[in-house]
């Protein structure tokens, strides 16, 4: 039968087991951790409304009127008006036809890829797609074709090569551990190009990228050309949920097929109410945006300066590459006993010999908060020489 001892010594033994944290307070630039006040520099929450007292109102009014629960799922008698609500907004938001909400942005993606494509299909997917896409397309038995982080010859090479009948190009738009940006705008080309659809998982670019925060259709100055729109309701809108945008047909479509939608209880109404709030701020919420993505600027190029393995960008993903895992592992916990949580990052998260810390940003964290996380980062970084 299954050795899980064996499995979980080997696991422990390659330094490669995971600890569950415990968060004693809301969460916020600052959150207690274990008993511990720490500087919190690894949450989704970019715009820090996970603590919003606008979406606690909002939900708060809603569980008096709605209740906790949904009670089952959409198809059954969990689909309040919240939730059409809810759609008809992210619809507008994304600039498409239509919208369904799931569970998480997990279910969003491998309900829409399962739901939509099969064995008949080629999935073309970017090499560093999050899991949930990989899982998806396994899930929908169509055929897996890996490109090339980012790479477009290779990309196209292998639609030339392995492109027959129905095909879709499906990518991150903003990718989780490296907070990069897909090439939307050439991956639009070549669908074209080509006759394939694409989908483009804006998960950590949703609320963030676009001067409206539409995400990465928007900060390329893209509308409908991206056929599924993905998205969380997990990251900056600081509550719970995925969705998927794009025209009307897709999205009956996937109300009809998308079996982690139609097997699973709706999200509760007090989540929606608060979605709808952060809709609301997101909508209007330029200045949070930009000072985010001041501050992504700014501490990249901080890190760069003090000869950091970091990239360039705007998003508030920041890799500090490391390579070898126990050298991650202590980094983090060097900065985890100075008050400062940063995890590291490594297999099979990222690729063999990538492993890193992954510092996350919100638009709330201070110059001070960041000025203090690179003081630490340098000193720790030099004792274990991942910097000279
Ligand atoms: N896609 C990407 C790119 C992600 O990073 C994540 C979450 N880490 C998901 C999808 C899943 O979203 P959720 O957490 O809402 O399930």
């Amino acid at each position: 039968m299954f050795d899980f001892e064996a499995a979980l010594k080997d696991i422990k033994n390659k330094g490669l087991n995971r600890e569950l944290r415990n968060l004693e307070t809301a969460q916020g630039p600052y959150s207690v951790i274990d008993g511990r006040r720490m500087l919190m520099m690894s949450s989704n929450n970019y715009l820090g409304l996970c603590n919003d007292i606008r979406l606690k109102r909002a939900a708060i009014e809603s569980i008096r009127k709605f209740g906790v629960g949904a009670g089952g799922s959409r198809l059954t008698c969990g689909n309040f008006t919240l939730h059409r609500e809810l759609e008809e907004r992210l619809a507008g938001f994304k600039q498409a036809e239509s919208s369904i909400i799931f569970g998480s942005g997990y279910a969003a993606n491998i309900g829409a890829i399962s739901g939509i494509a099969d064995k008949s299909c080629v999935i073309f997917c970017d090499r560093l797609n999050h899991a949930s896409i990989v899982d998806g397309i396994r899930l929908s038995g169509a055929k897996l074709v890996v490109y090339k982080h980012c790479d477009m010859d290779d990309l196209e090479n292998k639609i030339i090569r392995y492109h027959t009948g129905r095909g879709l190009i499906a990518t991150d738009g903003v990718f989780s551990m490296d907070g990069d940006i897909a090439p939307v705008d050439r991956i639009v080309k070549l669908a074209k190009k080509f006759n394939l659809m694409t989908m483009v998982d804006d998960a950590h670019a949703t609320g963030v990228l676009g001067e409206n925060g539409r995400g990465t259709l928007e900060y390329f100055g893209l509308k409908d050309d991206v056929d599924i729109n993905v998205g969380t309701l997990s990251k900056a809108f600081g509550v719970e949920g995925g969705f998927v945008a794009g025209k009307r047909k897709l999205i009956d479509f996937l109300r009809h097929r998308a079996k982690s939608f139609i097997y699973s209880t709706a999200l509760a109404p007090h989540n929606i109410a608060a979605a709808v709030e952060a809709l609301n701020i997101i909508e209007t919420g330029q200045q949070a945006r930009k000072e985010l993505a001041e501050k992504s600027i700014w501490l990249r190029s901080k890190l760069i300066k003090r000869c950091f393995d970091v990239p360039r960008g705007v998003t508030p993903i920041i890799p500090l590459m490391v390579g070898n895992v126990d050298t991650a592992l202590k980094f983090s916990m060097l900065l985890y006993n100075e008050g400062i949580y940063i995890p590291a990052i490594r297999p099979p998260t990222v690729p063999k010999g990538t492993s890193r810390l992954r510092i996350s940003l919100m638009a709330s964290h201070s110059y001070d908060d960041m000025e203090f996380a690179v003081e630490n980062l340098v000193r720790f970084g030099r004792k274990l020489g991942v910097i000279p």
